[in-house]
């Protein structure tokens, strides 16, 4: 199967789960991972008429993204040191991955200097795994309020990744916590759209569960 073929198998599924759980499939947002792919996978999955991609190391990400179409819109999910905060603001349109208030404060400053908004999601350590990224769940609720008061910054959503597991059932009680932490959040004012959960391996869980921003990459560009 070629990148074309593949694109269709997943949005295929991303479909067959949205229905069974009662869901538009036009409400779920896949974003092609494009972390392993060089600018000719990305323009082949570009002609099925995929528009957002993810990146997650700047470097490769700022080599690629001008040899790439132009209308691409870029999401960042990989982990952000502070000392690159400004050129991810000017390649990438939305962050999956904010979990510290300094790093907030200093995407702040940048997007005021520059004159625009930042959209960001926070990320969330969902199963406290050690030495994973991401905010503790407890602690989120008080970091949105803290960053939400940040000139220039727009917390968007949430993100989050499972611990692995070959078994996707092993994802769900997490995306749901995820959900459930979502729907608190935004019931007490917060407003939020994205909920960014579900891989390649468990992406079908993550629709049943509420997610709206899929993150794949190894299903469409690196097959085994
Ligand atoms: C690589 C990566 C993905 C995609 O993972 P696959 O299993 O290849 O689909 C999603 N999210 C993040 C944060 C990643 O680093």
């Amino acid at each position: 199967m070629g990148i074309p073929e593949r694109i269709q198998e997943v949005r295929a599924r991303v479909a067959r789960a949205a229905l069974r759980a009662g869901r538009d499939p036009e409400d779920i947002r896949l974003v092609a991972v494009s972390k392993t792919a060089g600018p000719a996978e990305i323009r082949r999955a570009y002609a099925q008429g995929l528009r957002h991609f993810g990146e997650n190391r700047l470097q490769d990400a700022m080599e690629k993204i001008p040899l790439c179409p132009p209308d691409i819109t870029w999401h960042f999910i990989g982990h952000l040191q502070a000392n690159k905060a400004k050129r991810v603001l000017e390649g990438f349109s939305l962050i999956h991955s904010l979990d510290r208030y300094r790093l907030a404060e200093r995407l702040s400053r940048l997007a005021v200097e520059a004159g625009r908004e930042v959209a960001v999601l926070a990320q969330v350590n969902i199963a406290a795994e050690a030495g994973k990224h991401g905010l503790p769940p407890e602690e989120t609720r008080g970091f949105i309020r803290d960053v939400s008061a940040l000139p220039g910054l727009r917390v968007m959503g949430l993100m989050a990744m499972a611990p692995y597991s070959p078994d996707p059932e092993d994802s769900r009680p997490h995306f749901r916590a995820m959900r459930a932490l979502f729907d608190t959040l935004t019931a007490s004012g917060a407003q939020m759209e994205y909920l960014s959960l579900g891989m390649s391996g468990d992406f079908e869980v993550a629709v049943e569960e509420g997610s709206n921003i899929l993150r794949i990459g190894s299903l469409i560009f690196s097959p085994e």
